[in-house]
């Protein structure tokens, strides 16, 4: 963890590694208000927390996914995939490979703006087995 802070330049604190710590082994995506549940112990406000995920973002450690929720919600972003979230309980699956880089430059073919798509973000919505 001091090592991708250290490569980013950022400056290694104890509530940053903490904070980055909390999204190691699991990707399920994060916010704020986990993270604080997690570190409850700790002793780091939710307004620290909110700054380091925003420079976490910025130094492209972590990446915002929109779960049509409340809250913004975060993961590493080193692994792209896509996800799943069911409209009744809000259960995240996620969801392995990508086939989309091909519909991006069908698509930006027909853009007069753009040449190119670098990267994109898309999640799935649904109804879980459990609640349909
Ligand atoms: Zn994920
Ligand atoms: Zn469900
Ligand atoms: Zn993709």
């Amino acid at each position: 963890m001091e090592e991708i802070l250290k490569k980013t330049g950022l400056k290694v604190t104890p509530a940053r590694i903490l904070i980055l710590e909390t999204f190691s082994g699991k990707c399920e995506p994060l916010s704020a208000e986990d993270i604080s549940k997690k570190l409850k112990k700790k002793d780091i406000d939710l307004v620290t927390i909110y700054r380091t995920l925003a420079s976490f973002e910025e130094a492209g450690i972590l990446r915002k996914v929109d779960l049509h929720k409340e809250s913004q919600y975060y993961e590493l972003g080193e692994h792209h995939h896509h996800h799943i979230i069911c409209n009744k309980c809000g259960f995240v699956e996620e969801l392995e490979g990508c086939d989309i880089e091909k519909l991006a430059s069908k698509l930006v073919s027909k853009s007069s703006n753009f040449k190119t798509i670098k990267d994109h973000s898309l999640e799935f919505f649904g109804v879980c087995k459990k609640c349909s």
